[in-house]
């Protein structure tokens, strides 16, 4: 179970995991993609570790049954709830509750993220928190994207939070711009998570035989989060829709009005099928960090800022080619759209060739 970056939090949890339980209840939060839900898994291998280091009681051993049923999602002492639960649950009796088979049946993985954890699930959790450990030790609720839990599942939680059962641990891990209600967070032990190390993440990744620049792109791009960049290396379709939004990018500036427009609707072509306005929204955001790098380079900005450094050679020349007010000029388009793009419902095709007609 290897977990980049945050070692302080891990050595925090450590401490507790040896000299026994802190708080009964603790509040994860930070970026997205930086390890909270692996952190919440590893957190509960080194309470229920049967065989730590006997010099130091350096949990987890990663070695016994307990921390093995841990990794592989199949301890009957670990329930989790929310987005987590559909994949860490499977062939687990012990940690299934009604929520997370509704969320198994909805093949849409989309509409499963959207939905809101409401009182019931929640107090179908409580109810089987109320009941013994199955092997006589901790046991451990984490309620993953607790951000969706409804007000009123949020107040049917306060009474656990207030007077926990002697050998439960709650773990509530929120995504950035989620928010619970006061009377929540402060009944939980706040642990905020850091985005990673960005050559500390390169490394990492190529560590995993990623190549050297897409690596470091992958890292830049993901601002430190390992699950983005993962899932941005992982993405091949992703992959070639940046590659070839900059390959019209790089043609744009100096161009005629009508290869402008052309430009626009080739953008709006890259993406399709259900996703098409989530895929538009990426390219959007990365336009905005193609210009925002080239304005770097432009008034000699430091390159580990630089966010597309596999395009270094394309960047530098735009930079030469360009004044820094064209430069600016561009990355507040693309900023501007990202901005009220997503939010409203606007003509794709009048809304890129705006943006398009402005670099041109
Ligand atoms: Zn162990």
């Amino acid at each position: 179970m290897e977990i980049i970056g945050n070692q302080n939090i891990l050595e925090h949890l450590r401490k507790i995991a040896r000299n026994g339980q802190e708080a009964p209840s603790y509040l994860f939060s930070g970026p997205k993609g930086v390890g909270k839900f692996l952190t919440a898994r590893w957190f509960c291998a080194a309470v229920l570790c049967t065989n730590p280091d006997i010099d130091d009681f350096s949990p987890p051993c990663g070695n016994c049954s307990a921390c093995r049923r841990v990794k592989s999602g199949n301890h009957p002492d670990i329930s989790i709830l929310g987005n987590q639960s559909t994949r860490a649950s499977k062939n687990s009796p012990g940690i299934r509750t009604k929520a997370t088979k509704e969320i198994d049946e909805n093949k849409d993985d989309k509409k499963a993220h959207k939905m809101s954890i409401g009182i019931e699930e929640v107090r179908e959790g409580i109810a089987q928190m109320q009941t013994c450990s199955f092997e006589g030790g901790y046991r451990f609720w984490i309620i993953d994207e607790a951000q969706r839990l409804t007000n009123e599942a949020q107040n049917a939680l306060l009474k656990t939070l207030e007077e926990p059962p002697a050998s439960l641990i709650l773990i509530l891990i929120v995504q950035p711009g989620g928010q619970l209600l006061p009377t929540v967070t402060s009944r939980c032990r706040p642990l905020n998570f850091r985005p990673l190390n960005l050559k500390e993440l390169s490394s990492y990744l190529q560590s995993q035989g990623f190549d050297h620049y897409k690596a470091e792109t992958a890292a830049h791009i993901s601002g430190g989060s390992l699950g983005l960049a993962l899932n941005f290396l992982q993405n091949t379709q992703l992959w070639d829709r940046r590659t070839k939004l900059f390959e019209l990018l790089n043609k744009l500036k100096g161009s005629s009005l009508w290869n402008a427009l052309s430009t626009a609707s080739s953008i709006e072509g890259l993406c399709s099928g259900a996703t098409a306005k989530e895929q538009l929204a990426e390219l959007i955001e990365m336009a905005a960090s193609f210009y925002r790098d080239a304005l770097c380079l432009k008034v000699g900005g430091p390159q580990d800022l630089l966010v597309n450094v596999d395009n270094l050679e394309n960047l530098s020349k735009l930079a030469q080619e360009s004044t820094i007010t064209y430069l600016k000029n561009a990355l507040e388009s693309w900023q501007a759209a990202g901005n009220t793009y997503l939010p409203r419902n606007v003509n794709t095709k009048l809304y890129l060739q705006k943006i398009c007609l402005d670099c041109c």
